[in-house]
């Protein structure tokens, strides 16, 4: 390993690609965000807390979050066939794991919280984005939080560890583990592994990982911050 590799797209093995994130851009949404980060674009919109009136999917002790991840058949190189697919499933299951520690969801007995996420464009890394844009956009909607969540992917390309895999060095690469993490806890909320690493590098992706996710979780504050001001009415309840 060596600190001075350069990787295919000209960056260092601890940068993240360029990122942009704005909230409240849907008019129609409680809580909106929209997340760009290389050539990934992805838009969420969150609607609730609302009466889920089915007694059979409504928790008497709070709120169910549901959430759909969907890509769009023009986010890929090739048509993504419309519609559902296992991926999709799996994928909106880990975003609503990953989010639910940070939100207070006992305030909102039968109450149910629904995260819409639509990939526009994707280029490695939707997984991650989508949690970074969905607790934006919970906290957009004013829905008490913890905190928002931030999540990167770290892995393994040419023998080197590095951070924020592009497309390309996630199917090349040898390892490839996205994180997510509550920011003022450390609280790791989802860890996936693709691939081996041993434990000494193991160790160092991590520790890239909490940086990514700590300089993000700035990057989603600052996003607020531009937005309401001072004044983030709530917005971001710590
Ligand atoms: N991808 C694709 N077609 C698909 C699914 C994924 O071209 O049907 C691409 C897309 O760029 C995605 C990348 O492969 O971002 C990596 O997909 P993965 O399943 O690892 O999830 P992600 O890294 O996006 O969380």
């Amino acid at each position: 390993m060596n600190n001075q590799y350069m990787r295919k797209d000209g960056r260092a093995y601890n940068s993240l690609r360029n990122m942009k994130m704005e909230v409240g851009v849907l008019n129609n949404a409680d809580g909106s965000a929209y997340i760009e980060c290389g050539h990934n674009k992805i838009l969420v919109g969150v609607y609730g807390p609302r009466e889920l009136h089915s007694k059979k999917h409504s928790k008497p002790d709070g709120a169910v979050l549901r959430c759909k991840y969907n890509m769009a058949p023009f986010s890929v190189k090739e048509r993504k066939r419309p519609g559902p697919d296992r991926r999709s499933t799996e994928i909106s299951k880990l975003i609503s794991e990953a989010i639910t520690p940070s939100i207070f969801l006992e305030k909102y007995p039968r109450a149910s919280i629904d995260i819409s996420i639509e990939v526009l464009e994707a280029e490695g890394g939707t997984r991650c984005l989508s949690i970074v844009g969905a607790s934006l956009a919970l906290a957009d909607a004013e829905i008490p939080m913890k905190d928002m969540i931030s999540a990167c992917a770290v892995g393994k390309v040419d023998d080197h560890i590095v951070l924020d895999l592009s497309e390309e060095e996630d199917q090349t690469g040898q390892a490839d583990m996205p994180v997510a993490i509550m920011p003022r806890t450390g609280e790791i909320t989802f860890l996936q592994m693709d691939g081996h690493l041993s434990d000494v590098e193991f160790e160092k992706a991590l520790q890239l990982a909490y940086d990514g996710c700590y300089f993000i979780n700035k990057l989603q504050q600052q996003t607020l911050l531009t937005k309401y001001g001072g004044d983030t009415r709530g917005k971001y309840n710590l």
